[in-house]
């Protein structure tokens, strides 16, 4: 995948990056790290390729129905924001 420019701010330079990301599906997280994308230096949009969020997906659905192991798992406070 090459983006040629951002679709929201217009910026021309998308940088190859691996970040963390999170897929969330009805009260269940998970947490992907090193995930490749293309992210506007401008607005931080981030890109990601369809093949790559159809992996992140299965992974997710097969650490939920426990058919794979994840590499290791996490524990994560929680704050209820009040103002
Ligand atoms: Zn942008």
């Amino acid at each position: 995948m090459k983006i040629e420019r951002c679709n929201f701010c217009g910026n021309k330079n998308v940088v190859f990056k691996q970040v963390d990301y999170i897929y969330r599906h009805k009260g269940h997280f998970m947490l992907f790290e090193n995930v490749p994308c293309e992210e506007c230096t401008y607005c931080g949009e981030r890109y990601f390729e369809a093949k790559i969020l159809r992996r992140v997906e299965k992974d997710f659905f097969e650490v939920l129905e426990r058919k794979k192991q994840p590499s290791r798992k996490i524990e994560m406070p929680v704050e209820v924001f009040v103002t």
